[in-house]
């Protein structure tokens, strides 16, 4: 089977969010199984290993009237083939993404993508998609491609990382950049709300749809979730399938883990955490104290993210025996509003506005809990990060939030992290109560908590199965 990943990101080459994860890994663990694996992406001027690929071949492309020069390239990383696609006067500047022009560069993309297929004449069995930047691969096949001989019997799956980014955009570039005929947006399958809407089109067109939890998979089909597209999925519901994301143990790995102050595995995580602890107090200016419970929050600072609850709470949490420390930078109302309670508790909460990999680490190692409140969450990787080093993550019952963390049973002594349902502040409180009273007066169900958060099995070898007997399904 060959399959071929088609993102626009993938780590270790570029990155901005999650995504970048997924296909990064997803593709290297299929790999592993037989299944082989090419991925591929644009060739950004910031991307990282550039002097690991090779050029391989150029031609051009045609969307409607523009006749634009398309270079590949390709390198090998853990038996993954990647593949970029170049273009100076689209990808050659700065970031990912946020330009004007950003449905006419991935419009390219997307064409570029299928021209390669027959030019470098690696025809895969099923092609899997990524997000609005790919999502209009799936139309254009499916009204174009497929009835080439060809290009015949490719399946398509298409994978919805986060449902609010649709690729929403003027009907009038389905002509103009896709050269489709209008009557295709006035039948309906790509029209939503007066747009054109890549992700609906993708919805429509794909043979099966993926997204990254299984409890985000029934989330959007309800209205409080589905973001408009909620009547599409329904249609849909049957190809529907939520597999969660794993993480890389290899990098995500306390025992492993470079940039903290002192390396820890389960069995000596008592002392390496109270290490990290102390290091982590005194390098953002907070009092050491080994005893206080240290509540740790990393995040983009946006609503979905939970930041109103938090924000709603923060005294009643001060008035509590905590620390806190919260890494994150994004919408300015909520960077405002954690800069004045930081300074008004200057000896229980630090807030550190930015971007930085090595302290978000050791925030990871050093603190008890890491609070995730999230609004939605199609997936979540901190809330993984945290129970991989043994910091008790508490979190909303939502996507993969739901998914991967299970609920403290006191009475059972089951549970790696505490958790409530409602996008209620009080329960939220409730919650950071009843984690704090078992920190503080039951130390021992916190231990055996730690281990078994620690022992949590989510990496990618699973999820990988998962996705390898869809696609086997498909053919
Ligand atoms: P999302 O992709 O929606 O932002 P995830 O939980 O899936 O949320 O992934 C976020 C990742 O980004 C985590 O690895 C987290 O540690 C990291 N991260 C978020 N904000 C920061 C920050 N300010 N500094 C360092 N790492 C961050």
């Amino acid at each position: 089977m060959r399959v071929m990943y088609v993102a626009s990101e993938a780590t270790p080459f570029i990155k901005s969010g999650g995504l970048a994860d997924v296909i990064g890994s997803l593709p290297k663990e299929t790999a592993k199984k037989d299944v082989e694996s090419i991925v591929v992406i644009p060739k950004y001027q910031d991307m990282k290993f550039v002097d690991q690929i090779e050029y391989v071949t150029n031609f051009d492309i045609y969307m409607g009237w523009r006749k634009r020069y398309c270079g590949i390239f390709k390198a090998e990383v853990d038996g993954v083939t990647f593949y970029f696609i170049d273009n100076e006067q689209y990808f050659g500047r700065p970031g990912l993404y946020g330009y004007d022009d950003d449905y006419e560069r991935f419009a390219f993309f997307d064409f570029a993508v299928l021209e390669l297929i027959s030019h470098l004449n690696i025809k895969p069995d099923v092609l899997q998609l990524n997000d609005w930047q790919t999502a209009m691969i799936a139309m254009l096949y499916k009204e174009r491609y497929c009835y080439y001989d060809y290009y015949q019997n490719i399946k398509l799956v298409f994978t919805i990382h986060n449902i609010l980014y649709q690729g929403k955009a003027d009907p009038h570039i389905l002509e103009e950049f896709f050269a489709l005929d209008s009557y295709l947006y006035y039948n309906g399958n790509c029209r939503n709300d007066g747009c054109l809407n890549m992700m609906k089109a993708a919805i429509f067109y794909s043979d099966v749809i993926t997204t990254v939890s299984p409890t985000y998979a029934r989330e959007i089909l309800t209205d409080q979730y589905g973001e408009g597209l909620q009547s599409i999925l329904e249609m849909r519901k049957h190809d529907l399938y939520g597999i969660l994301n794993g993480v890389d143990y290899d990098v995500i790995n306390p025992s492993k883990d470079q940039t903290i102050v002192k390396k820890y595995s389960p069995r000596s995580v008592k002392t390496g955490k109270l290490e990290n602890k102390l290091a982590l107090q005194r390098q953002v200016g907070l009092p050491e104290d080994s005893k206080v419970a240290l509540i740790g929050i990393v995040t983009r600072l946006t609503e979905q993210k939970g930041l109103d609850l938090i924000i709603n709470q923060f005294e009643a949490m001060c008035q509590r025996r905590v620390q806190i420390i919260i890494l994150g930078s994004g919408d300015r109302m909520y960077e405002d509003a954690l800069k004045g309670v930081a300074w008004e508790h200057k000896d229980k909460v630090s807030f550190q506005c930015k971007y930085d990999f090595v302290l978000s680490n050791r925030i990871y190692a050093g603190c008890d809990m890491f609070l995730m409140p999230s609004l939605f969450e199609p997936c979540g990787l901190s809330q993984m990060m945290s129970l991989k080093y043994g910091t008790i993550p508490i979190v909303r019952e939502t996507g993969g939030l739901a998914d991967s963390v299970q609920p403290y049973n006191e009475f059972e002594g089951t549970g790696t992290g505490f958790s409530f349902y409602n996008y209620n502040a009080h329960e939220m409180m409730d919650t950071i109560d009843y984690a704090l009273h078992t920190f503080y007066d039951c130390p021992e169900a916190w231990d055996a908590m730690v281990q078994r958060a620690m022992a949590e099995k989510l990496d990618w070898d699973a999820s990988a199965e998962q996705y390898i007997r869809l696609f086997a399904s498909l053919l």
